[in-house]
């Protein structure tokens, strides 16, 4: 089984007038969907601010249990992004339950200035629900396919697969709602401050380790 993969160029050209697929500079966007979830989550904060290493959220809004925890991705200085109240994916003409879903998750995170769709796919709904927000869509360019990791070698694998497929200015979609996020993060984090790709976090300073 291969996990990483690149988004094809053509959908990435297909996607940028309306979805962020890459981002300016020498370095990588780290980005976590469909949390938060009570332990992982902050197991991922932590492994970041070890780095001292600076990400974004894409947090689900009836996966929030804890307000406390949202605070925590916050107060960690990390972007936090809009992922939708339900995490549903809607039909491509549905519009009013679209909006509605996104301005529900909104709500619950009220300092979010990005948004991800479901599944990553951008619907006509969707984007104007975001656009009516003032939330900046964003997609990836680099998916590690952490999500389909089973086991431990799972996890070595998916992190030296997006390690051998990363390049400076991609975004790389993760997820945080799984337990094999931290053993992934554990392998790839060292790695990638060394080649110089992690981006600085301003409000946590680098702890030795
Ligand atoms: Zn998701």
């Amino acid at each position: 089984m291969t996990f990483a993969r690149r988004t094809h160029w053509a959908k990435r050209a297909a996607l940028a007038p309306f979805s962020q697929t890459r981002i300016a500079g020498t370095q990588v966007l780290l980005t976590f969907d469909d949390g938060p979830h009570p332990e992982h989550t902050p197991a991922v904060l932590e492994r970041l601010s070890a780095f001292g290493a600076s990400a974004a959220f894409f947090l689900v809004g009836n996966r929030i249990t804890e307000p406390a925890l949202v605070e925590q991705v916050r107060g960690h200085g990390h972007a936090i992004g809009n992922h939708t109240f339900g995490h549903a994916v809607p039909r491509w003409r549905e519009f009013r339950a679209s909006i509605d879903d996104v301005r529900r998750c909104q709500l619950l995170v009220p300092h979010a200035t990005l948004f991800r769709p479901p599944l990553g796919k951008l619907t006509p709904g969707l984007w104007l629900a975001a656009r009516q927000l003032g939330l900046r869509c964003m997609s990836w360019s680099l998916d590690s396919g952490d999500w389909r990791c089973r086991n431990a070698a799972d996890a070595r694998r998916c992190a030296n697969e997006v390690l051998a497929l990363v390049r400076p200015g991609d975004i790389i979609l993760f997820h945080d709602d799984h337990q094999w996020i931290a053993p992934i993060l554990d392998i790839l984090l060292p790695a990638l401050a060394q080649r110089q790709l992690l981006p600085n976090n301003p409000s946590t300073t680098r702890q030795p380790r």
